[in-house]
């Protein structure tokens, strides 16, 4: 029950849409029973025959209907014997027909009008929350990406969120409208005859108990069958961003393969849930049905015996009555199962929502809008995974003085992209500090400090979007001229006037319409446009041929004057003019110097510049 109210935590910013759902569904139990207790005054005229009983009904003179269940019944029942002694039985059944028909109304209007106030409820909710998880998602640390799935977040993003809705829905119902038929249909079966009600006080928590036991294992299930979903979403995730590699290798048949087995397997586990779940309703009908079977019984035989004063069409309108609670219960039944599957759901939302985030601004974190001095390296330490004997970055102590060019040079896995990654503050270091001009990063705010610095990676990181777009990506306002200034100096503005729309062409999925040169030249025109004082090159050149490379060689060129830059270079020419080489190995910097300091020392520098015959 404590975890049917967390659910409804999600509602809390629509009170008012809240209340006026409540109010309609009291209306509308109000008036299901209504109608169906007119059933009895109906009955009563069928058996009733002499006109005699009427007569003694209207010479008891006009009862004043007070607020009392009776008072308007035995007000009610002297105005039909009225109409009956005056105008006859038919002009009474019209009558009837006419209540009953604007009950039944007045009922399905305020049916209409409780999900017409739960409609913006629902989606609202859903929209709140995937607003909530976007927004949580753009702020976790890089880490956590590389941690989880890709697939498995957007599974939560969609399908969890929509069980949420179901679940919503389904226990504003339960809490609101189905208990309040059953207390108003109870009411009236006290009202008609309390002693056969006994009976169904004392049947009807067997039945509920029954219910309960069936559902109990729906929601670990339901938790395995997500997980499941999540991996498929994984392998679709995979598959449509590898459709070049996967028909390069021939690989259809195993990666359909892989997805079927899982597909089956979610199969598999849906079956389960779905035939647990149609097991609930069976079987709380059937065990309600018997109850109503045993009230049959006994009121049948009260009614022969003429005991606790019980009339023919009071039974059967009783009779009515009770069977009215039957359709509640199994309401409630089917809203708690779907509830159980809603609390899985919601719970590998929360761990993405609360998922701890450690990289944030400290309480009043320094803002800064330059880069005056330098860049320090303190005895800098770095593992990706803590508790790890093996540390990425080793002791590192370094300085990055403004306006110098610092490379750092060293095999694949040495731990260059993981330093340069230290200095935006994608990662946190375990030990030691980073400085920029005398501020430890820690105390910068993260936005601010973001802003200092522009980075160009090995795959340019493109959207599907306009050239325009692309290149202005993250700002809110830019000047027109401005894009076409950063694109000439990108080298970029003469292959861009020749795309079919200028700057307006889309460049299809991650840039798929353009060549892996031109993609590199508009990511470098717009670390142009955002022109940041602290640049970070990371393999920028590696993945192009020499024609392309010295165009972008160019453009990096530009973008590299009168900045601070840290660039890593896997071709020795792109690095030999720098200020300072760093070499790496293994985490730890094993070399220091330029160029020709680093060729006398005739050590691991020399080696690679021999292996690339580079003089
Ligand atoms: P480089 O850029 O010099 O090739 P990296 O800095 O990318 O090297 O990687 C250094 C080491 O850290 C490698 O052993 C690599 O396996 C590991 N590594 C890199 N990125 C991650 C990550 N996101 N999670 C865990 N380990 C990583
Ligand atoms: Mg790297």
């Amino acid at each position: 029950m404590k975890k049917l109210f967390s659910v409804l935590k999600y509602t809390k910013d629509y009170k008012k849409y809240t209340a006026l759902n409540i109010l309609f569904n009291i209306l509308f139990s109000i008036f299901s029973v209504f109608s169906i207790s007119l059933v009895i005054p109906f009955l009563d005229l069928l058996f009733k025959s002499n006109l005699s009983d009427y007569q003694l009904i209207v010479s008891k003179g006009e009862p004043i209907p007070g607020l009392s269940m009776k008072g308007i019944i035995d007000w009610a029942y002297y105005h039909m014997s009225f109409i009956i002694i005056g105008q006859g039985k038919a002009q009474a059944l019209i009558l009837i027909c006419i209540v009953v028909f604007i009950a039944t109304l007045l009922k399905n209007m305020s049916r209409y009008f409780a999900m017409y106030f739960l409609a913006p409820i629902r989606n609202g909710v859903v929209k709140d929350l995937r607003n909530k998880m976007m927004r949580k998602a753009l702020h976790l640390p890089l880490s956590y990406f590389s941690d989880e799935r890709k697939g498995d977040m957007m599974s939560r993003m969609t399908t969890d969120v929509i069980e949420i809705e179901w679940s919503i829905m389904q226990s504003l119902e339960l809490i609101f409208r189905e208990p309040l038929i059953i207390m108003i249909s109870l009411a009236t079966l006290i009202f008609i005859s309390p002693y056969l009600t006994l009976y169904v006080f004392l049947l009807l928590p067997v039945a509920g108990l029954v219910v309960a036991l069936v559902s109990k294992s729906l929601k670990s299930r339901s938790a395995k069958g997500k997980v499941v979903f999540g991996q498929l979403f994984n392998i679709m995730e995979e598959t449509l961003g590898a459709m070049k590699v996967i028909k390069a290798f021939t690989g259809e048949t195993f990666v359909q393969n892989k997805f079927e087995k899982v597909n089956q397997d979610y199969n598999k586990i849906s079956i389960g849930l779905y035939r647990r779940a149609d097991l609930t309703s069976p079987i709380s009908e059937t065990v309600v049905l018997g109850v109503l079977l045993l009230i049959l019984y006994i009121g049948g035989t009260m009614v022969f015996d003429g005991t606790g004063g019980l009339s023919g069409a009071e039974f059967i309108g009783y009779f009515a009555v009770a069977s009215q609670i039957v359709p509640p219960i199994k309401q409630i039944t089917l809203a708690y199962n779907n509830l159980q599957k809603g609390l899985a759901s919601e719970e590998r939302i929360e761990k993405i929502l609360y998922a701890e985030n450690p990289i944030v601004n400290i309480p009043d974190a320094k803002k800064i809008d330059h880069f005056t001095n330098k860049i320090e390296f303190n005895d800098v330490s770095f593992a990706y995974h803590k508790g790890d004997t093996g540390y990425v970055l080793k002791h590192i102590n370094l300085t990055i003085p403004k306006g110098k060019t610092i490379a750092l040079v060293g095999q694949s896995g040495s731990g260059k992209t993981t330093l340069a990654d230290m200095i935006p503050r994608f990662y946190d270091t375990d030990l030691g500090e980073i400085r920029i001009d005398g501020v430890p990063l820690k105390e910068i705010e993260i936005e601010s400090l973001r802003k200092q610095i522009g980075v160009v990676t090995q795959e340019s990181i493109l959207f599907n979007d306009t050239i325009e777009n692309n290149i202005t990506f993250g700002m809110d306002t830019f000047d027109k001229e401005k894009v076409i200034e950063a694109a000439k100096v990108a080298n970029a503005h003469e292959f861009i006037l020749k795309q079919p729309n200028g700057y307006q062409t889309n460049i299809g999925d991650r840039g798929g319409k353009l060549s892996g040169g031109q993609r590199q030249r508009i990511s470098i025109a717009r670390a142009i446009l955002k022109n940041p004082p602290i640049l970070i090159l990371d393999e920028a050149t590696s993945a192009l041929d020499t024609e392309s490379e010295r165009l972008v060689q160019d453009a990096l060129t530009n973008l590299m004057k009168n900045r601070t830059s840290i660039v890593i270079a896997h071709r020795l020419s792109t690095i030999a003019n720098a200020d300072e080489i760093i070499v790496m190995n293994n985490g730890d910097i094993i070399e220091r110097g330029n160029h020709h300091e680093l060729l006398m020392l005739d050590g691991f520098y020399k080696k690679l510049c021999d292996m690339q015959s580079f003089k």
